[in-house]
């Protein structure tokens, strides 16, 4: 039985989600084209439920679905109505991670599908647990195996493609003992991780890849910036990053909407950072947290919300 709410979204109608299926011809030809998006929505103090961001993610998800070359025949508008009317419908009360994604539709026979083919859409979701109030830490490992180059096939897109790419550093990363990996570049430079965005602090600063270095582009990273700027004082720095430059980190950690701020204490088998949680990392993860519970007014418009208590 799958995880996912009793309903999903598909292209314009709540159907039941056991009905949803389509013919396994076309899994194989649509998976080459599909695309996906993965949002949270979070319970605040008084036990009304909100979307973290849902605009910024749908429109990441068009982005995706445009440089694809499909054509889908919804609004950025209409799907962020979408994704509440589903949560409403399957009476989601708490955290709960959203999966919108869009695949060729119809059973194409090439493979190539041609630019413009139209998509189907769906939007299903399924429980989430935040780990920002756990003092928890990963283990990353340095994979041999390198990013997909942008100029190959763009990581700046949430391509279900690409997360081969991330599968295969995945796999390696856990052969060696760590829970993920931290993919290079063909030059040397840090990308990014399977499923979230790396950041570290060195000296007080913050540093993290720039969006140039064949990332995706980070919802997340984009709002941890903002906070570390705004609210908490540090400074930021979007640049080239080495492998040495994450040993020489006081803090290194993952950032994602699913890793959340995610600290890393043990990098390439040695212990990072100390092997202790640092303090920027604290201080980013509470002001996280305290934006996605609905306790910053001034961010209030990041919350799109579900159910008001
Ligand atoms: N990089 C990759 C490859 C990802 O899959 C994710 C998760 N979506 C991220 C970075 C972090 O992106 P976001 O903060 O928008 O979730």
């Amino acid at each position: 039985h799958a995880p996912g709410g009793d309903h999903l979204w598909r292209s314009g109608r709540i159907v039941p989600s056991a009905e949803a299926t389509v013919h396994v011809r076309s899994v194989g030809h649509a998976s080459v084209s599909a695309v996906f998006e993965g949002v949270n929505a979070y319970r605040d103090d008084s036990g009304g439920l909100n979307v973290f961001r849902l605009e910024e993610h749908l429109t990441r998800l068009a982005d995706s679905v445009r440089l694809s070359h499909l054509t889908m025949s919804y609004t950025v508008d209409e799907l962020c109505a979408a994704t509440v009317e589903l949560l409403r419908r399957n009476e989601v009360r708490d955290d709960v991670h959203i999966r919108p994604w869009a695949f060729v539709e119809g059973n194409p026979i090439e493979q190539m599908v041609p630019a413009g083919a139209g998509c189907e859409v769906v939007i299903d979701c399924w429980p989430f647990r935040s780990r920002l109030a756990e003092p928890v830490s990963r283990i990353a490992a340095v994979t041999s195996w390198r990013r997909v180059a942008s100029e190959s096939m763009p990581p700046r897109i949430k391509a279900f493609a690409n997360y081969h790419n991330g599968r295969l550093g995945n796999i390696d990363a856990q052969s060696r003992g760590a829970d993920w990996p931290i993919f290079l570049d063909d030059r040397g430079r840090v990308t990014e991780s399977s499923g979230a965005t790396i950041g570290l602090v060195r000296d007080g600063v913050f540093h993290t890849p720039g969006l140039d270095c064949g990332i995706l582009e980070g919802v997340t990273r984009d709002t941890v910036l903002r906070l570390l700027r705004d609210e908490l004082d540090v400074p930021v720095r979007e640049h080239d990053l080495t492998r040495a430059d994450l040993h020489l980190a006081d803090e290194v950690m993952f950032i994602g909407t699913s890793a959340e701020v995610l600290p890393i204490t043990v990098l390439d088998g040695t212990r990072a950072a100390d092997g202790v949680i640092g303090p920027v990392t604290t201080a980013l993860r509470e002001e996280y947290a305290a934006v996605l519970r609905g306790r910053r007014p001034r961010y209030k418009h990041w919350l799109t919300p579900v159910w008001v208590a």
